[in-house]
């Protein structure tokens, strides 16, 4: 596995990798979420890139960036058992030298969810996966469902600029209680770690109400909010029933439709979301 941190490392390895490339783009402190994109990856592409970069531009000035966990020695034994070729680990003046004034922004798919609870982040998001593209010129990249308006917003993207990616979008990966795996889990003390499969119960709570018929998207936000307000551990940020396509709040579930939520266990901010349709 071969392992590169400046652009001119980069280059001088990618054409060492022959035949279609798959990249998976992380912030690192990987976990079986992660290392299931890069097996998939595995699975459909000649040769397998991964980025570690913990973006500084996408965190807010009151989120966790400087304590964001970080472990690059185990990230780069797990890498190398899933049978990565290449791991690129920029710095943040590898990423962003001083000077530097150019982003990229997509508009109203940022607006709503995750884009108005943080300010700037999709700007952040967008701009270094930008980069991330073009350096490593892939022919598909890897995303997790788990970050579903990321995966739209990338997806988006991608279209506007005329990436010649295809955007991979794969399954959750949960715990054995629902929790959706996530680098912050680890954030969470064994109370908090309890409490925080309240997410996977409110969430599968809407899906049955669905599944026996429900359709009124207000009724599936309240029963959202009512399982989340039985933790007392759990402050719910906002719950969601929105067009999977456009995000836009629903009144009436029809189509694809994702569910999502945002909720803080103690100081922890964690997301979740299931599909319907
Ligand atoms: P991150 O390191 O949090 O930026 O995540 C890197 C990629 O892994 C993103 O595309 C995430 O959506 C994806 N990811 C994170 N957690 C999970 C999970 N539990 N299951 C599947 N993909 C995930």
């Amino acid at each position: 596995m071969m392992i590169v941190t400046t652009f001119d490392e980069l280059r001088t390895a990618l054409p060492l990798l022959e035949g279609r490339l798959g990249f998976v783009p992380t912030m690192g402190c990987l976990h079986e979420g992660h290392i299931s994109l890069a097996r998939r990856a595995r699975v459909e592409c000649d040769c397998v890139a991964v980025s570690i970069f913990v973006n500084p531009v996408q965190f807010g000035p009151h989120e966790d960036l400087s304590k964001y966990p970080r472990d690059l020695e185990r990230d780069l034994h797990l890498l190398e058992d899933a049978g990565v070729d290449l791991v690129w680990t920029p710095t943040p003046e590898i990423m962003y030298p001083a000077g530097f004034q150019t982003w990229v922004e997509v508009e109203q798919m940022t607006r709503p969810l995750e884009g108005a609870q943080r300010p700037g982040h999709f700007r952040g998001v967008t701009t270094v996966v930008a980069k991330l593209f073009n350096a490593v010129q892939p022919a598909k990249a890897y995303f997790g469902q788990k970050d579903a308006q990321q995966a739209a917003v990338i997806r988006q993207m991608t279209r506007d600029l005329n990436f010649p990616i295809e955007i991979v979008v794969c399954p959750t990966v949960r715990e054995p209680d629902g929790l959706a795996m996530s680098s912050r889990n680890v954030y969470l003390d064994a109370d908090q770690r309890k409490a925080a499969a309240v997410l996977y119960r409110s969430l599968s709570a809407a899906k049955a109400a669905y599944e026996q018929g429900e359709r009124d998207a207000e009724r599936l936000r309240t029963l959202m909010k009512t399982v989340l307000a039985s933790e007392p551990l759990a402050q719910m940020q906002y719950v969601s029933c929105a067009d999977y396509d456009t995000l836009q709040e629903l009144e009436q579930v029809s189509g694809k439709t994702l569910l999502s939520m945002a909720v803080f266990i103690g100081k922890t901010r964690l997301i979740d979301n299931f599909v319907l349709g």
